[in-house]
């Protein structure tokens, strides 16, 4: 099952589920930007909710928006009970500081999973590892290569390959060439986050491994993976159509498991 099709038939379920619910699970999201991903990123969350049936509000800001009114408008979200989901686009002007943003996010309505007390798993290591197991992915025993190591993606991602018993190897810009190529062949999964189109290409895989392609390249307006298509693995996921629909399908998951969380509080 590829990615597109596991996720429509998800939305189908979650649809069903929300149509079920008396009140509406309710999602913000917050803008100080105008870039260009930032607003395809929030069409495309904006558009999940609507199928989906829940609600999405943006609170677009300007981009000369102050620390102080941000965190002001953080905490007026938090306090309001019709909310139950609350994000932040990164990135932010220069004059935000993005950690204190993320922790000033009630960690019961972090649906992004950013802030450290956050009830919620990062999207997408999340939905990647929800999706590596709806397609029978056998995780214990094998050699998981994780290459890139942020906070959102690489760290998380190699947390939750740990507690599905992989053999995980974290590999980073310091990691020497030699050894980037010794780990990537002897791997059974590679998840690569690292923002560098087509890094994966003349390496040696094993026949049988599974390259999930996290980068988002932009190249003269088109998005290239971190991985060259076509690579000689079992499995490869594409870009564009690929991780980004697992991140947005997760957003979701976890806006409705914090609209249980709220109704039982
Ligand atoms: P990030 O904060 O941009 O950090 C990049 C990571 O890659 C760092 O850990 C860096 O190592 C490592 N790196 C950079 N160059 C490298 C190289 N030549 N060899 C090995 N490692 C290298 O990471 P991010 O936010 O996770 O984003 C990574 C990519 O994923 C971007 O293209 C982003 O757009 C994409 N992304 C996609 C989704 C999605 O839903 N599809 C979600 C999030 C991010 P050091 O730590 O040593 O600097």
């Amino acid at each position: 099952m590829d990615i597109k099709e596991y996720v429509l038939n998800r939305k189908e379920i979650l649809k069903k589920e929300v149509s079920s619910y008396t009140t509406k699970p309710h999602l913000i999201i917050i803008q100080v930007n105008d870039d260009e991903a930032s607003n395809a990123y929030i069409k495309g969350k904006l558009k999940d909710s609507a199928e989906i049936g829940v609600v999405a509000d943006l609170i677009k800001l300007p981009v000369e928006t102050t620390e102080k009114s941000l965190l002001d408008i953080i905490q007026k979200q938090n306090e309001d009970s019709n909310v139950h989901g609350l994000i932040v686009q990164m990135p932010l002007p220069k004059q935000i500081n993005e950690g204190k943003v993320k922790l000033a996010i009630a960690p019961e309505k972090d649906v992004d999973g950013f802030h450290p007390l956050s009830l919620y798993e990062p999207c997408t290591p999340k939905g990647i590892i929800t999706y590596l197991k709806a397609i029978g992915f056998d995780f214990v025993g094998k050699n998981a290569v994780v290459i890139g190591r942020s906070n959102i993606v690489g760290k998380p991602a190699s947390k939750l390959l740990l507690k599905e018993n992989c053999n995980v190897t974290v590999l980073h810009s310091k990691t020497k060439e030699e050894d980037m190529n010794f780990y990537i062949k002897h791997a059974d999964l590679i998840v690569i986050a690292i923002g560098k189109k087509w890094f994966l290409s003349k390496q040696e895989f094993k026949p049988t491994a599974v390259i999930v392609d996290v980068g988002i390249n932009r190249v003269d307006g088109k998005l290239y993976g971190d991985a060259e298509p076509g690579l000689h693995v079992a499995l490869q996921t594409p870009v564009p159509g690929g991780v980004g629909l697992l991140t947005r399908l997760t957003l979701i998951e976890n806006l409705l498991e914090a609209y249980k969380n709220g109704i039982h509080n």
